[in-house]
């Protein structure tokens, strides 16, 4: 943290209108290399990801020698909601991060911003300082923690490249969970065409939590090539200790469902689920409004609300079989999407664009997992109508190409 160079990316930061108590920790070794950008508390009553990050900054702090190349920054997310450790203060930073919101929210003065959108407006610079500063490849961890008990887990956005990244961490990955929300800042990213993973790392306020993500920054760290692999010496453990926790389960899930909630406080989660449980059909889930809240299909139940303030009160989701998953990778390879506006009632959203319109009333033998297959993601527009979003569009997978887990194809992705 003494370097030339480490001062001169602060300076570029400060110019940037980053302040001092946004950073965690910023650490830039002598040798050029990877980037690895970390969030904690972008949720304000989820400060583990933030103590988590402290602790890696403070073990890198006392020896240099420990970061081998690269650059790996920590961001504070929702200051005001941190401090007062609630979720967040008038709306949820985790739904602003949509193309238009963002230039909406841009377009605004200064005072005419809400608290969110304030801290949106400066983490956003702050990693627009920081793509222009640093090299490629690029990396983006958000760490989040849930209100009820779970394995810890990843979430991802469905591009190849977050798949392969993820893939190397003993834990389960959840796809497809941005199908479903509004303006989760990964997807942002991911529309940058970055790597980019969520890690929840256990509920909220547990010391596990702390542990966890620690572990796994760790291991990030390792994985992107900042870190040599004898330079962490607990590396074996971490991934021992991570492989125990999500109780050695590494499978890839899809969300299928989600509970959306007009108001939290009028939703109440029956006692004493936890994420990836199953429940049999006919399982009392919740009171919504007084009305009760049935299982009404087979799968897991994922992330059931515990919390009084949260858009969602619980999802389902299923295991992926992994031949779809190397079925797609291979459809994507060869870029069959492209072939898609063959066909009838399928059309390109605009000309030159990643995104397909799919007339339903046409198209009826068109699935949404077969989509899925091919690297769309799907949102419903209207009732005849889906709008379908190409994940590998964007994707740099340039950038990735020479990197060890992206030549890497086994058995999982
Ligand atoms: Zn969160």
């Amino acid at each position: 943290m003494t370097s030339e160079k480490n001062t001169a990316l602060l300076e570029g930061l400060r110019e940037a209108g980053t302040r001092p108590d946004r950073l965690i920790g910023l650490s830039r070794a002598r040798q050029a290399g990877p980037t690895l950008i970390c969030f904690g508390g972008i949720h304000g009553n989820e400060p583990a990801g933030v103590e988590a990050l402290e602790r890696v900054f403070a073990a890198l702090g006392s020896d240099e020698t420990v970061l081998s190349r690269g650059c790996f920054a920590g961001i504070r997310g929702n200051l005001p909601a941190l401090k007062q450790g609630v979720r967040y203060i008038g709306e949820d930073l985790n739904r602003l991060w949509t193309i238009d919101g963002i230039k909406d929210i841009l377009g605004k003065k200064e005072t005419a911003k809400s608290l969110e959108e304030q801290e949106l407006t400066e983490i956003l610079r702050t990693i627009a300082q920081l793509l222009r500063s640093e090299r490629p490849p690029f990396y983006f961890i958000d760490l989040h923690t849930t209100s009820s008990p779970t394995l810890p887990f990843i979430t991802i956005n469905d591009a190849v490249i977050n798949r392969k990244f993820s893939n190397q961490f003993p834990v389960p990955v959840i796809l497809g969970i941005e199908e479903y929300l509004e303006g989760p800042l990964l997807s942002y990213i991911n529309e940058l065409g970055y790597v980019s993973l969520g890690f929840e790392s256990g509920q909220h306020l547990e010391e596990n939590a702390v542990e966890h993500a620690t572990d796994f920054v760790w291991l990030a760290l390792r994985f992107a090539g900042l870190v040599e692999n004898t330079a962490d010496p607990d590396a074996l453990q971490r991934e021992i200790r991570l492989r125990e926790a999500s109780l050695g389960d590494q499978f890839f899930y899809e969300v299928f469902h989600r509970h959306a909630l007009k108001d939290a406080s009028q939703f109440r989660m029956a006692g004493g689920f936890r994420s990836f449980q199953r429940a049999p059909r006919g399982t009392l889930l919740a009171h919504d409004h007084g009305e009760p809240v049935y299982m009404r299909r087979n799968g897991l139940l994922f992330m059931p609300l515990y919390q009084k303030q949260g858009e969602e009160g619980f999802f389902l989701i299923r295991r992926i079989p992994k031949w779809a998953l190397r079925f797609s990778v291979w459809l994507r390879r060869f870029r069959m999407q492209d072939a898609l506006v063959l066909l009838p009632g399928v059309q390109w959203a605009q000309p030159g664009g990643d995104r397909l319109l799919i007339n339903l009333r046409v198209a009826r033998f068109f699935s949404k997992p077969f989509f899925h297959l091919l690297g769309y993601r799907s949102k419903r527009k209207d009732r005849t109508h889906l709008v379908l979003r190409n994940r590998e569009r964007a994707a740099r997978n340039d950038d990735y190409r020479e990197t060890p887990w992206f030549r890497r194809s086994d058995a999982k992705s």
